[in-house]
């Protein structure tokens, strides 16, 4: 079959309709022979892979050759005598037909879940997509396959990274190594998940249930500064009594109609013209907490239990990783400067000022007093360190804390400039490190020394694709490559 260059007739634009671009050529190959021609057709030129373009950085831009790979979602699933499932997926396999296959065919799992199923394999790995409680699932890859250019002979071949530095870095590679075919990695068994909604007043309570709810995230409720935990652990009891049954669909319910819809709603209506900076703010103080239900034990499937609808409304986000040390002195400087930008506190407190005025912040931060009220709960995951050379938790011996800062209205600047100045005081202050696929304010000058292997990681993509046609300026500007590099098009056809 010949590959044709079918130009989009509307901008491609991503799920948070911050990154929009009109490419030259966009191919749609089938097999991986068509892979490999428009490889050789643009070696010279700059292409980049769009999958489910969940992703808010502009990671996946390409205005010269974008490739969709959404016809590589083929499952295969082998089971071995040991009882051990091993799954091979095509790379554009959206995570939700991928789960729905394994489970019609076996009683195993993926290893871990983010928050939705919409994003494809390859683009979640990409960028290190991660839930609560365990590694991102780039951890888990046992095999890439990968289609990419020889460095001796600058002719596109296929590869397949087993182990070593090379399957370490592919694991995450945020689109520099090539073009994801197929990978490869063990399921675990199904499993179910226990959930409690518990409040807290201070972090301290909070992380002291994490060895008893492994799986637990939480949220601090802006303006109450409460903390509302989920306290999740893995259990294998089945909810099997019909009151149990009806409790976990009754529970599902709340969480789809209450949660997923009907809280959204009110946010979208808080903040058009019908609502105000004040009633946000009472919101959050009032209202939220009387309607979270609470001290509830609810058990159910995993995938059902980690997942949410959270794709239902356009929104964006920035996502800061904390290593575990830190988490405490960063949580305060993040509910400090939230309630500065709200203009609810004159001051911070002495240690967060001090803390500040080192870096040169502090001034910054006062003269957005009162500019920006930050409309979302502060959401907070822990990561455990991966086993890759630059996902947000690799070359690490202990687990990160994540905090997530959403936004839901439009315009952004004002919160572009919060969540800006989040970025760059937590990474100075407390090593934070940002989530590749999310809001990415910062340079490759703030974040080179947050990751050690960074530079064996470039020179591996310099090996696997030597005239640099899998960079774009994302790449030039976080991951530090050679700007020369990165300004390539396709000859003229
Ligand atoms: C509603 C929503 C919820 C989210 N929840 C979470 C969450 O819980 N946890 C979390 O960590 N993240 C989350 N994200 C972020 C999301 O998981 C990442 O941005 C992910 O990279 C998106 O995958 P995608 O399939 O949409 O890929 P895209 O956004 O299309 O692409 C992302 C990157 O992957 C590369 N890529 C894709 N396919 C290939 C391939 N075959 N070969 C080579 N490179 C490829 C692209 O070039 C690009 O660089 C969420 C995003 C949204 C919109």
């Amino acid at each position: 079959m010949v590959l044709t260059n079918s130009q989009p007739e509307t901008p491609i634009t991503n799920f948070g309709g911050n990154i929009s671009f009109v490419p030259k050529y966009f191919y749609k190959p089938q097999t991986e022979a068509q892979v490999l021609e428009l490889l050789n057709q643009h070696a010279t030129g700059n292409i980049r892979v769009i999958a489910s373009l969940h992703a808010w950085s502009d990671v996946v831009e390409s205005e010269d050759v974008i490739v969709d790979m959404s016809h590589f979602d083929k499952v295969a699933i082998a089971k071995s005598e040991a009882g051990d499932v091993q799954v091979t997926v095509g790379g554009g396999c959206v995570l939700q037909k991928l789960l729905d296959t394994i489970h019609s065919q076996t009683n195993f799992t993926l290893p871990t879940l983010g928050a939705v199923k919409e994003q494809t394999i390859a683009g979640a790995i990409s960028t290190g997509t991660h839930g609560s409680g365990k590694p991102s699932l780039s951890h888990y890859m046992d095999e890439l396959r990968v289609a990419t250019y020889d460095p001796e002979t600058g002719k596109a071949g296929i590869y397949e990274w087993k182990n070593g530095v090379e399957l370490r870095a592919a694991r995450c590679a945020v689109g520099c190594m090539g073009i994801i075919l197929s990978v490869t990695f063990r399921c675990i068994p199904q499993y179910y998940v226990e959930e409690t909604v518990c409040r807290y007043e201070t972090l301290e309570e909070v992380l002291a249930q994490e060895p008893e709810f492994p799986l637990q995230q939480f949220m601090l409720v802006p303006y109450l500064w409460s903390y509302f935990v989920y306290q999740r652990r893995e259990t294998l009891k089945k909810p099997i009594t019909p009151v149990g049954r009806v409790n976990t669909q009754l529970y599902q319910t709340y969480q789809l109609i209450g949660v997923d819809i009907l809280f959204h709603l009110t946010l979208k209506a808080l903040l058009s013209s019908l609502g105000s900076s004040e009633t946000v703010r009472w919101f959050y103080k009032k209202l939220l907490p009387s309607i979270i239900v609470q001290g509830k034990t609810v058990v159910n499937e995993s995938e059902n239990a980690l997942t949410m609808k959270h794709q239902l409304f356009k929104h964006l986000e920035m996502e800061v990783f904390i290593p575990a040390r830190n988490i405490l002195k960063a949580t305060k400087l993040v509910q400090h400067s939230t309630s500065l930008f709200a203009g609810t506190s004159e001051t911070v407190p002495d240690d967060v000022a001090s803390d500040l005025s080192r870096i040169g912040l502090l001034e910054m931060l006062m003269k957005h007093r009162g500019s920006y009220t930050h409309h979302y709960p502060l959401f907070f995951r822990r990561v455990l360190p991966d086993d890759t050379l630059i996902s947000m938790t690799s070359s690490s011996t202990e687990p990160y804390y994540t905090i997530s800062f959403f936004t839901y209205s439009e315009p952004r600047t004002q919160f572009y400039e919060f969540a800006k100045f989040l970025a760059h005081s937590l990474t100075q202050l407390y090593d934070a490190r940002l989530h590749w696929g999310k809001y990415y304010p910062l340079t490759n000058r703030e974040i080179e020394h947050l990751y050690p292997p960074l530079e064996e990681f470039r020179q591996i993509c310099k090996k696997t694709d030597p005239n640099g046609v899998f960079r774009n300026d994302y790449t030039k500007r976080v991951l530090g490559f050679d700007p020369i590099l990165t300004q390539k098009v396709s000859p003229a056809p």
